[in-house]
């Protein structure tokens, strides 16, 4: 049986701290984002009022939607796939983008982003498990697209962003989550990641977000763990 969205948060904030202490981290190095993907608008009003600030989104107009029902109060990311054509519209909506796998992409928000005059900070997606259905650059692309990502003003790159295979047994990903790492700060030792503060890795979602933490996360995304099954596309 689940709780409430309150007690699910007070629950995954817990289990966070827990997992965050056996890795011997800050607990405040690492975020919830909250999946509010096919969530109904009153289970997201129960988040915010126990506090959640960061929600995930995978859908433009269901996000523009929520923008619209909650204002600005809270933060927004995109974590779903984003088609380049709806790169401007995703550069008003979003307040960081999770999920950055092309240039073409990238230069869509750059255009609407510097004529909004706003820099918003982006994740780069990357397809560590290498499955041929999932979004994301393969890993040995991911430093040349940063680096050619450097080339846009209003993009503030924070790091990178990856969802493993899906695996019945979370430890499966404790492989996945590693590698990110490992990728991060490899792009971070070269001056071409995290130019802009502490490495971001977005990793881990209700199923395995302990030990993504364990392995390094600093977002976690987590959806069903917190508001229950999702409903249909809303
Ligand atoms: C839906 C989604 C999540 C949340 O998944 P849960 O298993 O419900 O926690 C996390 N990340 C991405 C990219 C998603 O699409």
């Amino acid at each position: 049986m689940m709780g409430s969205v309150a007690e699910n948060i007070e629950t995954i904030r817990a289990r966070i701290r827990a997992a965050a202490g056996r890795a011997g981290r800050d607990p405040h190095s690492v975020r919830l984002v909250a999946v509010s993907k096919h969530q109904p608008l009153e289970a997201i009003r129960e988040a915010m009022a126990a506090g959640q600030m960061v929600f995930g989104e995978n859908y433009l107009q269901e996000a523009e939607d929520k923008v619209a029902a909650f204002g600005r109060g809270v933060v927004w990311h995109c974590i779903g796939h984003l088609q380049s054509n709806k790169a401007r519209t995703a550069a008003e909506v979003f307040d960081c983008i999770e999920t950055i796998d092309r240039l073409k992409l990238a230069r869509g928000l750059e255009s609407r982003l510097s004529e909004l005059g706003k820099t918003m900070p982006v994740l780069v997606q990357v397809n560590v498990g290498g499955e041929s259905q999932k979004a994301g650059v393969a890993p040995e692309e991911a430093g040349q697209l940063c680096r050619d990502l450097q080339q846009f003003p209003h993009l503030v790159v924070q790091g990178l962003m990856t969802m493993p295979p899906f695996v019945e047994d979370p430890e499966e990903s404790r492989g996945c989550f590693r590698q990110l790492r490992l990728l991060g700060e490899e792009l971070a030792s070269q001056g071409i990641l995290g130019r802009h503060g502490m490495l971001q890795l977005s990793m881990g979602m209700s199923g395995d977000f302990e030990v993504a933490i364990e392995e390094g996360a600093t977002l976690v995304r987590v959806g069903t763990a917190l508001f229950g099954e999702r409903g249909q596309a809303a």
